[in-house]
């Protein structure tokens, strides 16, 4: 990774570098070329005011030129030139040109031109230093070069610590996975800065172990819970059923008395399983189904069926007329009759009250169902909708498992609903659903 990054700040670089030297050699070129081109015009124009050599030769040394003039013959008539003669080719006379040489060392720019001076033609080469161009060499490029080669020693040694920083929480990351899956769920990563990219990452992968831990206890729980609920009535059976074989078929009494504890047991029995087998089923049935229920209509039927099966129950029905929620049928009356047989399960007066009600808030639509039971004290109304959790745990109340209200927030929750309950110890509860 360091040398990846390293490689690619160093090719951008060069890149930029190149890119630069060579617009600006483009420049240097064009400037240098028109800069001669003035300069001979320039000389051209005093040397034809002049007229002896001797005053040429001053013209040319105050413009800081070299210059060689040929006459026609090819014989030359001035030469200032500070290096020897020689290195003038001869193919340079009769050319109109203009050279840029380039070189590390020294630039120069050469022209050669056939001019007119009183009426005779002359051959003329005019050599310049390029001093910009030397000028860059000498004191940019060594600048350049120095700032590459430090940016390139920060650009390595900066992608090497930041590699060896990235590869250190990764491996935090992938020894803690390791560790979980050898042994188990229990590993978590240590948070040093919340608020750092990784730790962010770390914070999510420990949210995750945690509700994966929840839900494998939540399932381990559950299966406790089950097979010692499961376990009771069977023991329970199975006593009875041995009773009956050493002394129930000689003594009908003890015949009778068995034979109804067995028959309730399996009635316990059926109930639990078909409770378990409710729990399991609410999140795989569809919310697809659901239609438009009209809340007084529904409510209506369902207290006719309960007011047959529990004729001492007093039913107080305050229903709005027009209210609907849209759930599906099957849900909603499974719904109420876990609600209205709790309302009559826990109730210790002769004859139950149970106010049902349906009323609008600016946010939901209320069912309440109001009960004068045993009630439920404070600390425990936040429990009694976890599974298998029962206020009182003797078999007091037959039928009960704990798994009821677990079942009606399974539902509920499929319907983005809520449920509020209220409740005092000795005065009587009430469930609200809240349908936003
Ligand atoms: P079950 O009725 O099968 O025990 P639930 O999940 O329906 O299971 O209820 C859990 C517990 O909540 C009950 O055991 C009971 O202690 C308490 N409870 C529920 N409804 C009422 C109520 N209307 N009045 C008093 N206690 C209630």
């Amino acid at each position: 990774m360091s040398l990846i990054s390293f490689t690619s700040i160093l090719l951008v670089s060069l890149v930029i570098l190149t890119t630069q030297f060579i617009v600006f050699r483009d420049w240097v070129i064009d400037f240098e070329e028109e800069d001669i081109k003035s300069r001979a015009t320039q000389l051209e124009i005093l040397l034809n005011n002049e007229n002896n050599f001797d005053s040429y030769n001053k013209i040319i040394n105050s413009m800081d030129l070299e210059v060689v003039i040929y006459d026609e013959n090819k014989n030359i008539v001035l030469n200032n030139l500070e290096d020897n003669i020689n290195y003038i080719k001869e193919d340079l006379i009769n050319k109109n040109e203009i050279k840029v040489d380039f070189n590390l060392e020294d630039s120069y720019v050469y022209l050669t031109k056939t001019i007119n001076i009183d009426d005779k033609n002359y051959h003329i080469f005019i050599q310049k230093e390029s001093e910009a161009y030397n000028d860059f060499f000498e004191n940019m490029m060594p600048i350049y070069m120095s700032i590459l080669i430090i940016g390139a020693i920060i650009s390595l040694l900066a992608g090497m610590y930041i590699s060896k920083q990235f590869m250190n929480r990764l491996n935090k990351l992938s020894k803690t996975m390791i560790d979980v899956k050898e042994k188990g769920l229990k590993s978590r990563i240590e948070i040093k800065n919340p608020k750092d990219e990784f730790d962010k990452i770390n914070i999510i992968f420990n949210e995750m172990m945690d509700s994966l831990q929840q839900s494998f206890d939540t399932q381990n729980q559950f299966v406790q819970d089950a097979s010692h609920e499961l376990r009771t009535p069977l023991t329970i059976l199975k006593g009875h059923l041995k009773m009956l074989d050493r002394w129930g078929k000689n003594d009908p009494s003890q015949l009778d008395k068995s034979l109804k504890i067995s028959i309730d047991e399996v009635d316990r029995l059926t109930k639990l399983v078909n409770d378990l087998l409710e729990l399991g089923k609410v999140e795989k049935d569809s919310i697809i189904d659901s239609q438009n229920i009209n809340l007084n209509e529904d409510l209506h039927d369902i207290i006719n069926d309960f007011k047959m099966i529990n004729p001492k129950v007093n039913y107080k029905l305050e229903l709005d007329k027009d209210l609907y929620i849209c759930m599906n049928p099957k849900h909603f009356k499974q719904l109420m009759i876990i609600f209205l047989d709790n309302a009559i399960k826990y109730c210790d007066k002769p004859s139950p009250n149970i106010s049902i009600s349906t009323y609008k808030t600016n946010n939901s639509i209320n069912i309440s169902i109001k009960d004068n039971g045993v009630g439920i004290p404070k600390a425990e109304i936040p429990k009694i909708t976890e599974k298998f959790y029962r206020v009182d745990k003797s078999r007091k109340y037959n039928n009960s498992f704990g798994i009821g209200l677990s079942i009606a927030v399974q539902i509920l929750r499929l319907y983005d609903c809520e449920l509020e309950i209220r409740s005092e110890v000795g005065v009587g509860s009430e469930f609200i659903i809240k349908y936003a």
